[in-house]
């Protein structure tokens, strides 16, 4: 079982890829919590690469391609072998982050971003996408750090993101589930947990 998180700035996508990965194990699962940008060592040093805000300015296209190699790597290195030996995978962030940051964030073609990760990730698709949708003003204060390139970002790049990521589950709710990311953190968990239930195998 494979299950990716997604969502804005803010918007609670660690948190929950935790509080979901201990309610699984609590009854009994295997589960590997990963995240994107980072998840392996040379992941890890494109993170670097990519959150430096020293690297504004970074080619639209470079940038694509440097999230496409972190995420070949995760799918090759971590993702594939846990879902293999039958473990559950949690991913805070995966392809949909870069049809969104990428695609309309940096206003790169669509239908290429996400040619160019089907070909990174060898089509690997999530069973389920957990979209944790908050409006950036709201996701945004709640970051204290605010240092990253990516915050750094106007507005108007945070709600073209948003839009992007709400349109992917709209057109697909099949696999994706939208959960209000401004509710009570316990209430978003439940909402999950109620989801996920549905698609454990027994
Ligand atoms: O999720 P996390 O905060 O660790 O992501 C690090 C930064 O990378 C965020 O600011 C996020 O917006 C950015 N990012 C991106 N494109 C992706 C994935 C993450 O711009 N595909
Ligand atoms: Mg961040």
């Amino acid at each position: 079982l494979f299950v990716a998180f997604e969502g804005g700035e803010g918007s609670g996508k660690t948190t929950q890829s935790r509080l979901l990965a201990i309610w699984l194990r609590d009854q009994g699962f295997d589960v590997v919590q990963t995240r994107e940008p980072g998840a392996t060592k040379v992941g890890m040093r494109l993170r670097a690469i990519l959150l430096d805000a020293a690297h504004q300015g970074l080619s639209a296209r470079s940038e694509a391609m440097l999230y496409a190699a972190d995420r070949a790597e995760h799918v090759e290195k971590v993702i594939r072998p846990a879902l293999q030996r039958g473990t559950t995978v949690i991913s805070d962030r995966y392809v949909d982050s870069s049809l969104a940051y990428q695609g309309a964030g940096r206003s790169l073609d669509s239908g290429e971003v996400v040619r160019i990760n089907a070909w990174a990730t060898g089509g690997l698709v999530p069973d389920l996408t957990v979209l944790i949708d908050v409006p950036p003003s709201v996701g945004l204060r709640r970051i204290a750090s605010a240092a990253d390139r990516i915050e750094a970002e106007p507005m108007d790049f945070h709600e073209r993101v948003r839009r992007e990521f709400r349109g992917l589950a709209a057109a697909d709710p099949e696999r994706y589930l939208v959960v209000d990311g401004t509710l009570p953190q316990q209430e978003v968990s439940r909402l999950i947990q109620d989801r996920v239930r549905e698609i454990l195998p027994d």
